[in-house]
């Protein structure tokens, strides 16, 4: 038997087979199936996040690193795609997007250049980003999604 949870409007259901691709109820296709194998569980920790999200009405909001559409979900299915332009798998929405730039640069040890140069800007750009005195665009944004959470 495979248990199903749809990450999007929170409904289970159980199917016989793994072939389902949608869920029943909203027709999302952001469903998480959950199974047992040779006595080992399947998704069973994933399965569980999401039902609890659910049950507490706790979304967490999703975007594609692609097209930049922000989704809301009960939780984050690794490897699930956009709904809007069905690009590459979406990605956690960064809530603190500066803080996590500043982390990576320094536990990676990079210099504000190699950072400007990664993210297809100048030093100076960057340095700006950091201080505060840019913001973050959402090129920056989609990069740290990208690379850095998720
Ligand atoms: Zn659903
Ligand atoms: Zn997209």
């Amino acid at each position: 038997m495979y248990q199903y949870i749809c990450s999007s409007c929170g409904a289970e259901f159980s199917r016989e087979h793994d072939r389902v691709k949608q869920c029943p109820h909203c027709g999302s296709i952001w469903i998480l199936i959950s199974y047992f194998e040779d006595g080992t569980g399947i998704n069973v920790k994933e399965y569980e996040a999401i039902r609890s999200n659910a049950e507490a009405d706790r979304k967490v909001k999703l975007q594609c690193p692609d097209c930049g559409n922000i989704a809301e979900s009960y939780g984050h299915i690794k490897g699930t795609y956009c709904c809007s332009c069905g690009g590459i798998p979406l990605a956690l929405v960064v809530e603190q997007p500066l803080e996590l730039l500043k982390q990576y640069r320094k536990r990676n040890r990079l210099s504000q250049k190699l950072m400007g140069w990664k993210l297809d800007i100048s030093q100076n750009y960057y340095s700006d980003i950091e201080s505060g005195k840019r913001p973050v665009t959402p090129e920056v944004a989609q990069w740290i999604t990208k690379n850095i959470a998720g």
